[in-house]
C-alpha cells in the first residue's frame, strides 16, 4: 500500500525562540522530515528568529546540527538536507523591543502565502509577540499563531494568556499545542470508536468496568528541576495530555469530524467531571535508589529543593457525571521514574454476565488497550478455548493490530505528534489542537486539587524509583477490587 502525501500549500512559518530546545528538538527535524516525505514542495520558508546574533548561514548549520542529532530519516540524504535548509533564514529580533520587527516586516511584504507565527517561547512573551505582530501590520485574517504548553499554571493565568491572544486574534486563529493529540493512535481511538459500529454501542458504563490512563516515565526530572518544581505532575502532564486522552475516551460521537464539532464535545466530558474527592488523588515523590557509581537521586536532590512538596507523581480517580458514564470510573495516574516508559488507554470491559463454563474456567475480560508509547498500536485482548484436548479451558489472547502486517512497511514511518500538527496548522485544521474554553475548563478542574494541597502543606507519598508508584496508590484501585496494569514497555 502506497501512502498518500497531500503537499501543503506554500507558507510562512516564522519561529519566534527558532534558537530555543523545543526548535532544535522537535520543530526544525519535524519540518525536515516533511520536506523529505514530499509535503511541502520547496516552496515554504522557515525564518527562525530570537534575540541572539546569526547570521542565515550560521542558523542553517545550527538547524543541520539540531537535523542530524534528532531525526533524519536515514532515507533522506545529504542532498534533501542541503536543499531544505536553503528555505531557512534568521532574523534577530526582541519580542519586548524594536530591534528586528522592521526587517521581519521586510521579508515578509508582498508574501501571499500562508503566514504562520510560531510561538516558540515562554508564555510570557506571547502578549508581546501578538500585539507586535500587529502593530507591524505582520497579520492577515488567515494568519495562524501556533502556542506551547504550559498554558498558564491555573485559571487566572490561563485566562489572562487566552485575553492577550484575543486582543489581536480570532479563536480560528489560535493553535494551542497538545502534541499527545497529534499522536498517531490518539487518532485512530477516533477512528476506531467512530469509523467501526463495532465499539461504539459497547462505548459505555453498561459495558465498560472501568477505565485507566497510564502516562509513565522511567527517566527522572533531569535538567528541567528547576521549572518542575514549580509545576508539578498536576499541571505538567495531568490537567493536559491525561486530561485530553480522557476527553477523546469519553466524548459522545461528534455530528461531524470537524474542528469545533470534537472540541465541544471535549469541553462537555470535562464540564461534566464530578469534582476530585481528596480521597481519590494521591501524590507521590520519587526516592533516590541504589548507593555508588550507578546511583540516581531523589526528587528532592535532583531539584535541589530538600523542602519541596511538589508531587512526581499523581494518580486519581475520576468520575463523568453523565448518561455514558455514571458508574464507570476512570484511573489516571502519571509519574517520572516508574518501572518503564509507557502511555496506554485501557478500557477495561465487564465480565460476561454468565459463565456458561463454570468456576473452573476463571475469569476473563476484554481489554482494549490503545498504546501510545513505546510501540504505538492497539490490541484487543479476547477470550478463546486453549489449544488441544483436557475440556474447556480460556485463555485471553491478544488480537494484536499490529498495522504494518496490513498497511505495508510505510505504516512503520508513522510521523512524529509535531510533524502531523505543524502540517494541520498549514492546512489551517484545527481539530487536534486545544481550544480557548477547554483549557480554561481543564484548570477550572485542577486548580481545586491543587488549592487544597498548598493549603495543606502536606508533603507527598514516598516511591521507589523503578516502581509503580506510591503504595497509596495501588490502594486507591484495590479498594474498588480493581488494580492497576502493569507498567511495561
Ligand atoms: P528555550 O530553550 O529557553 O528557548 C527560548 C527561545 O526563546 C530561545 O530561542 C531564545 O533565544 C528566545 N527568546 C527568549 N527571549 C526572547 C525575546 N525577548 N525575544 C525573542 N526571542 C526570545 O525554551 P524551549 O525549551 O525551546 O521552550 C520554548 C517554549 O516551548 C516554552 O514555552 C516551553 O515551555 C515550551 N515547550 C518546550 C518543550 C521542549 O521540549 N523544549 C516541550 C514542550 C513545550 P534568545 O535568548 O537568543 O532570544
Amino acid at each position: 500500500m502506497v501512502s498518500r502525501v497531500i503537499p501543503v500549500q506554500p507558507f510562512d512559518l516564522i519561529i519566534f525562540g527558532g534558537t530555543g530546545d523545543l526548535a532544535r528538538r522537535k520543530i526544525l527535524p519535524a519540518l525536515f522530515r516533511r520536506y523529505c516525505a514530499g509535503q511541502m514542495e520547496g516552496e515554504a520558508r522557515v525564518i527562525g528568529a530570537a534575540r541572539a546574533e546569526m547570521s542565515d548561514a550560521e542558523y542553517r548549520s545550527f538547524a543541520r546540527e539540531a537535523i542530524t542529532e534528532f531525526g533524519a530519516y536515514a532515507a533522506c540524504d545529504a542532498e534533501h538536507l542541503d536543499a531544505f535548509l536553503t528555505l531557512l533564514s534568521y532574523i534577530t529580533l526582541d519580542a519586548r523591543g524594536d530591534a528586528g520587527w522592521a526587517t521581519l516586516a521586510a521579508a515578509l511584504e508582498g508574501s501571499a502565502r500562508i503566514r504562520a507565527f510560531y510561538f516558540s517561547v515562554g508564555p510570557g512573551l506571547f502578549g508581546d509577540l501578538a500585539a507586535r505582530i500587529e502593530a507591524h501590520g505582520l497579520a492577515a485574517p488567515g494568519t495562524r499563531v501556533v502556542v506551547e504548553k504550559p498554558f498558564g499554571r491555573d485559571l487566572a493565568s490561563a485566562r489572562s494568556l487566552n485575553a492577550a491572544l484575543a486582543r489581536h486574534f480570532d479563536e480560528t486563529q489560535i493553535y494551542r499545542i497538545d502534541h499527545y493529540l497529534g499522536k498517531e493512535t490518539v487518532q485512530n481511538l477516533m477512528a476506531i470508536r467512530f469509523g467501526n459500529t463495532l465499539f461504539e454501542p459497547l462505548w459505555n458504563s453498561q459495558y465498560v468496568d472501568h477505565i485507566q490512563i497510564t502516562v509513565a516515565e522511567a527517566g527522572g526530572v533531569g535538567s528541567r528541576g528547576e521549572y518542575y518544581d514549580k509545576s508539578g505532575a498536576m499541571r505538567d502532564m495531568m490537567q493536559n495530555h491525561l486530561m485530553q486522552l480522557l476527553c477523546l475516551t469519553a466524548m459522545e460521537p461528534p455530528a461531524k469530524y470537524d474542528p469545533d464539532a470534537v472540541r465541544d464535545e471535549k469541553l462537555k466530558v470535562i464540564r461534566a467531571l464530578d469534582p476530585g474527592q481528596p480521597g481519590d488523588i494521591v501524590r507521590g515523590q520519587y526516592e533516590a535508589a541504589g548507593k555508588g557509581a550507578g546511583s540516581q537521586p531523589g526528587y528532592l536532590e535532583e531539584v535541589g529543593n530538600p523542602e519541596s512538596t511538589t508531587e512526581s507523581f499523581v494518580a486519581l480517580k475520576a468520575r463523568i457525571g453523565n448518561w455514558r458514564w455514571a458508574g464507570t470510573p476512570f484511573y489516571l495516574r502519571t509519574g517520572k521514574r516508574l518501572r518503564a516508559r509507557a502511555s496506554e488507554i485501557a478500557i477495561v470491559f465487564k465480565d460476561a454476565p454468565h459463565s456458561i463454563f463454570g468456576a473452573d474456567a476463571g475469569q476473563h475480560r476484554n481489554i482494549l488497550t490503545i498504546r501510545l508509547q513505546p510501540n504505538e498500536g492497539i490490541e484487543l485482548g479476547v477470550t478463546i478455548k486453549e489449544p488441544g484436548p483436557g475440556g474447556m479451558r480460556l485463555v485471553d489472547v491478544p488480537l494484536d493490530m499490529t498495522f504494518s502486517e496490513a498497511l505495508g512497511p510505510e505504516a512503520e514511518d508513522v510521523p512524529d505528534a509535531y510533524e502531523r500538527l505543524i502540517m494541520d496548522v498549514i492546512r489551517g485544521d484545527q481539530t487536534l489542537f486545544m481550544r480557548g474554553d477547554e483549557v480554561e475548563a481543564a484548570w477550572e478542574w485542577t486548580d481545586p486539587i491543587i488549592e487544597a494541597w498548598e493549603s495543606a502543606g502536606t508533603a507527598p507519598c514516598a516511591y521507589a524509583t523503578g516502581s509503580s508508584g506510591p503504595d497509596d496508590a495501588l490502594a486507591l484501585i484495590h479498594r474498588d477490587g480493581r488494580r492497576w496494569r502493569e507498567i511495561r514497555t
